[in-house]
């Protein structure tokens, strides 16, 4: 239900401190946002991501948890984005998952994957070369296999953010920019200009929370954009490879963006020669129209990873810390957001009650809410912000 007096201060103003603050906004809260970075600075993980929503894909890494919350984002996106826009921020073209014919038994392990996750028929198609031919004539010419995900779907990252920034503005959210949050707790903000009040605060710093989360880990990823005029490839590519694992994913007028490194790593300087090497002998190995593609950018971001890899939700009465996005933050920012909405609102429906903490372990008075019964293993999180 809205709640027109309740005031909200968010931390970070990135992917998840945007959408909350759209969501928030959009149900009548009075919503206060606050970022270092200044207006159109772009400063954040979300801003180096390819966006990609791929539950499917990244089973072959990930916890089943983040399938199903994967799931449920990609089922919540298009009327998100049909609030914000009337403009195609997202594609639905399907991935197309590759391994070079010496590789295949990366193909079969990962389609055993698959099958271990009940997926309904449909779903998955296992293309041989003349259905792969159909799909890319090119990536046939190197591949004589594919696993075909139709389900899978892309953003527009860099137009969505932009967007949400307009949007959340016109909305008449304040958005602090420039100001550097020291300290969030339960109700107060502390920032460069002081200390704001607030029902509820909520602390979606990213990586920039670490020196209240010292359990935060960055993990840096490196980008690189391509134009290639003689490559027509309308879905998003993986590619499994023993050593140099790639995803490709399609942009306007034949641009292509190509990643990404993980490095355990909070360095966010350009990207190496090595990692620059390694993903563009992958992208010629891909498609040989490749070779006169030109490279038209490069990024480099960190990202928010929690020891796991999984995203928490921690709360107590005033204060949520949403973190841990990790390699996942465009996947799961919707579902997220509304578990976080669901704290706010006193909501014990939750979908997800794996991801929620409370923050109990406070020394002095806790105002912690009853939510033992919620608590994931080993997932307390000694508040150091009291
Ligand atoms: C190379 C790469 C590729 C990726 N690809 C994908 C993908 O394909 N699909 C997917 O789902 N996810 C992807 N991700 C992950 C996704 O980008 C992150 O999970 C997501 O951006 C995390 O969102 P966040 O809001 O927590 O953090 P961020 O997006 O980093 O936002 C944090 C915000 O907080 C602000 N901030 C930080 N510290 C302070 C402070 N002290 N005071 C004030 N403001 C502060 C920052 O300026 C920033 O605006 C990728 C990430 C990388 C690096």
């Amino acid at each position: 239900m809205p709640a027109t007096n309740l005031t909200v201060g968010i931390a970070g103003a990135g992917l998840m401190g945007r959408l909350l603050a759209w969501q928030l906004q959009q149900r009548g809260y009075r919503v206060t946002l606050f970022d270092q970075a200044a207006l159109n600075q772009e400063s954040a993980a979300a801003f180096v991501a390819a966006g990609m929503l791929a539950p499917y894909a990244e089973l072959e890494t990930a916890d089943t948890g983040i399938f199903n919350m994967g799931m449920h984002s990609l089922d919540l996106w298009p009327d998100l984005i049909k609030d914000l826009t009337s403009k195609p921020l997202w594609h639905q073209g399907g991935s197309l998952v590759l391994a070079h014919p010496q590789d295949t038994s990366y193909l079969q392990r990962f389609l055993q994957q698959l099958e271990a996750h009940d997926i309904e028929p449909g779903k998955v198609h296992h293309l041989n070369q003349s259905a792969l031919f159909n799909h890319n004539s090119g990536l046939a010419e190197h591949f004589n296999q594919a696993i075909y995900l139709p389900q899978e779907s892309w953003i527009y990252t860099h137009e969505l953010l932009k967007i949400l920034q307009q949007r959340i503005v016109a909305a008449g959210v304040t958005w602090h920019h420039q100001t550097r949050v020291e300290n969030v707790s339960s109700g107060c903000i502390t920032s460069t200009m002081g200390n704001h009040v607030f029902d509820w605060a909520v602390d979606c710093r990213g990586l920039g929370a670490k020196p209240q989360m010292p359990q935060l880990r960055g993990v840096r990823g490196e980008v690189l954009e391509v134009h290639a005029p003689e490559v027509d490839i309308t879905q998003m590519v993986r590619l499994m490879h023993p050593h140099y694992r790639l995803y490709l994913v399609p942009r306007a007028n034949h641009h292509y963006l190509l990643g990404a490194t993980q490095i355990e790593s909070e360095d966010t300087s350009n990207i190496s020669v090595r990692s620059a090497l390694e993903l563009l002998s992958a992208l010629y190995s891909l498609h040989p129209g490749f070779a006169e593609a030109r490279i038209v950018g490069t990024a480099t971001g960190c990202r928010p990873a929690l020891a796991d890899n999984l995203p928490a939700i921690y709360s107590r009465q005033g204060l949520l810390k949403i973190n841990g996005l990790y390699r996942h933050g465009y996947l799961l920012a919707p579902t997220l957001a509304e578990e976080a909405i669901k704290c706010i609102e006193a909501n014990d429906d939750l979908i997800f009650p794996n991801i929620h903490h409370p923050i109990d372990l406070c020394k002095g008075p806790s105002q912690a809410k009853p939510r033992a019964d919620k608590l994931g293993p080993n997932k307390e999180y000694p508040c150091t912000s009291c």
